[in-house]
């Protein structure tokens, strides 16, 4: 069994701060991290759950005519929000067309742009997967690969993104808001911005996030913790 330390932080600044400890992994809805902790594919000495953190479950109307996401969002509340389907029906029936009606209830915003591939191999333990373990390999490349990247490969990985609720966040150039040490907004894409880059350094998906400070065309923001290998790769 592996085990592990489990915190509950009460404050955003608490969170950020238990989640900095290296081998720290937040807890969300957990329908993809604990999938991950009950194969063995990450075994994180640290969770911290931040469910219950106040503010972060809030969709907020921003005065520029914008909408803020909170991290802990359900994606069934944020696709059936009225106004927001309204005003932002990409997103709504994105959301909608992922995964099945409970996941959606549980599933968090912050929790699926942050979610891992869904590339089979990469679950399985028997396979070599060079995100998994850095330098294995990819069995991908030879085998069940239809469903994987045409755009944005690389000979050692070619897992896609595996947020449905990405992509029209990409098209509408919304931003991910970051609290860290430091806070900074990301762009969200879908494509990797260098695929030649080591997949073992996506261990949080910061391949799938462009650092930039940057003014957003719909006012659209997700505002979401950080993970720490993500916030480490940053300058401070
Ligand atoms: C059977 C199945 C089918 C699915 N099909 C689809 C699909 O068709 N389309 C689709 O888009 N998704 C699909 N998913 C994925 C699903 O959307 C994700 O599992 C879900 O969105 C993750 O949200 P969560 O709140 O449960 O995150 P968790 O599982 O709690 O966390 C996921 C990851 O994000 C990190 N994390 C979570 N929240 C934060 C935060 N606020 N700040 C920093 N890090 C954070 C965690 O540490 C973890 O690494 C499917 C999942 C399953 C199990
Ligand atoms: S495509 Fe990427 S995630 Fe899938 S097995 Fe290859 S390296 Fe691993």
């Amino acid at each position: 069994m592996n085990r592990f330390e489990y915190a509950r932080p009460a404050t955003l600044a608490d969170a950020v701060a238990a989640g900095a400890m290296p081998g720290t992994a937040y807890l969300a809805a957990g329908t993809n991290l604990m999938d991950l902790m009950k194969g063995g594919v990450v075994r994180p000495g640290h969770l911290v759950d931040i469910t219950r953190l106040p503010g972060l479950d809030r969709i907020e109307r921003l005065s520029d005519g914008g909408v803020r996401i909170g991290a802990l969002v359900r994606n069934a509340d944020l696709a059936y929000d009225t106004d927001f389907a309204r005003r932002f029906p990409a997103v709504a029936e994105a959301l909608l067309s992922g995964a099945s009606a409970q996941l959606r209830n549980a599933a968090t915003a912050g929790g699926n742009l942050l979610q891992r591939t869904r590339c089979a191999y990469f679950y399985d333990m028997a396979s070599a997967c060079n995100k998994r373990d850095p330098g294995a390999g990819c069995d991908t490349v030879g085998g069940e690969n239809r469903l994987h990247a045409i755009l944005g490969w690389s000979e050692r990985c070619i897992a896609i993104h595996p947020s449905d609720f990405c992509v029209p966040l990409t098209a509408l150039d919304a931003l991910v808001e970051v609290e860290a040490q430091y806070q900074s907004k990301l762009r969200p894409t879908s494509v990797p911005n260098n695929p030649e880059a080591d997949p073992c350094a996506n261990m949080a998906q910061p391949r799938s996030y462009r650092l930039e400070e940057v003014s957003c065309r719909t006012g659209l923001v997700v505002s979401t913790l950080v993970a720490t290998r993500l916030a480490e790769s940053q300058p401070a």
